[in-house]
C-alpha cells in the first residue's frame, strides 16, 4: 500500500469526512442487508456503485492501484481485498465486505462481515470476536495516547480469545488520501508508535483468522486468503480522534448486520 503522509485535520475537515463517512456506513447497512445466499458478489458490487453515486460520491476503490470495482467481497478463508465477480453466495458464508469512498475529496473507508444465512459456530463466533476487536481497538484510540496502543487492544483480546490477527495488512491514517501516515497495525505493545492527538483521522481495521496468521495472495494479484484455509473475518471504521476521545466517523445504522 502507498502511504501518503499526513497532518492534522481542522474541525472543518473532519466534519467534511464525518459527512462522507455517514454515506458509507448508510452504504454498507444497504450492502450488508442485500448479502444473502443466492447473490452473486459482482450484484452487491452494482448495489455498492449506485448507492455511492446516488449519494453525489465517487466510488473511491475503482482504479485504485488498478482495482476494478466499488467493493471488495471476501468470502470464507478470503480475509481482504477479493474482487467481486459471478461467484454466487452460499447458506453460511463468512463474506467481508470492504468499501471506500471520496465526498469533496475527502476519504471514508470502511467494512464489516457477516454470515449469510444461519453462521456455523466457528464462523459466528469469530464474527463477534472481530467486531469486539474493532470495538477495543477504537476505545483504545485516546488523545495523549500512542498507537501501539490500538494493536495492543486488538491483539491480546484476539489471541486471548483463540485466534489471530493477520499481520501483513494494517490500518492507517485517511484524509485526502485514502491510505496515509500512520500504519495502524492490529498488533504491537502499548505505549509505542506515534503519539495520537486530536485531528489525526484512521482507519482502525481488525483481520481476525481463525487459525494460523499467515496470508497469501491468489494469481488475480488482489485476493488476500489465509494460508491455512481456515476462515478470516474483518470489521473496520474511519475514526476522527478528537479532544475527548476517540469518534467513528463511518456509522451505520443498526441494520448494518442482517442474518437469517
Ligand atoms: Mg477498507
Ligand atoms: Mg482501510
Amino acid at each position: 500500500m502507498k502511504i501518503e503522509g499526513f497532518r492534522l485535520k481542522r474541525p472543518d475537515e473532519i466534519e467534511k469526512m464525518r459527512t462522507a463517512g455517514r454515506v458509507l456506513g448508510a452504504c454498507l447497512a444497504h450492502v450488508a442487508a442485500a448479502t444473502r445466499p443466492g447473490v452473486r458478489a459482482i450484484d452487491l458490487d452494482r448495489e455498492a456503485e449506485t448507492f455511492i453515486r446516488d449519494h453525489r460520491c465517487v466510488p473511491g476503490f475503482i482504479g485504485y492501484n488498478g482495482f476494478p470495482n466499488s467493493l471488495c467481497v471476501s468470502i470464507n478463508e478470503q480475509v481482504v481485498h477479493g474482487i467481486p465477480g459471478e461467484r454466487v453466495i452460499e447458506e453460511g458464508d463468512l463474506v467481508s465486505l470492504d468499501c471506500g469512498l471520496i465526498l469533496d475529496g475527502w476519504w471514508a473507508d470502511s467494512g464489516l462481515s457477516l454470515c449469510a444465512g444461519v453462521a456455523e459456530p466457528e464462523a459466528s463466533r469469530l464474527l463477534e470476536v472481530t467486531e469486539e476487536a474493532l470495538r477495543r481497538g477504537v476505545a483504545a484510540a485516546q488523545p495523549g495516547g500512542f498507537i501501539g496502543d490500538i494493536g495492543h487492544a486488538v491483539q491480546s483480546y484476539v489471541e486471548a480469545c483463540g485466534f489471530s490477527v493477520v499481520r501483513q495488512y494494517v490500518g492507517h491514517g485517511i484524509g485526502r488520501n485514502m491510505h496515509e501516515a500512520p500504519q495502524v497495525p492490529n498488533y504491537g505493545k502499548p505505549g509505542t508508535g506515534n503519539l495520537i492527538k486530536p485531528g489525526l483521522v484512521l482507519a482502525i481495521e481488525p483481520m481476525v483468522n481463525a487459525g494460523r496468521a499467515e496470508t497469501r495472495v491468489l494469481d488475480d494479484d488482489w485476493t488476500v486468503v489465509t494460508a491455512d484455509g481456515r476462515l478470516s473475518c474483518y470489521f473496520e471504521h474511519t475514526v476522527a480522534i478528537t479532544a475527548t476521545g476517540p469518534e467513528i466517523l463511518s456509522v451505520r445504522p443498526e441494520t448494518a448486520r442482517v442474518e437469517g
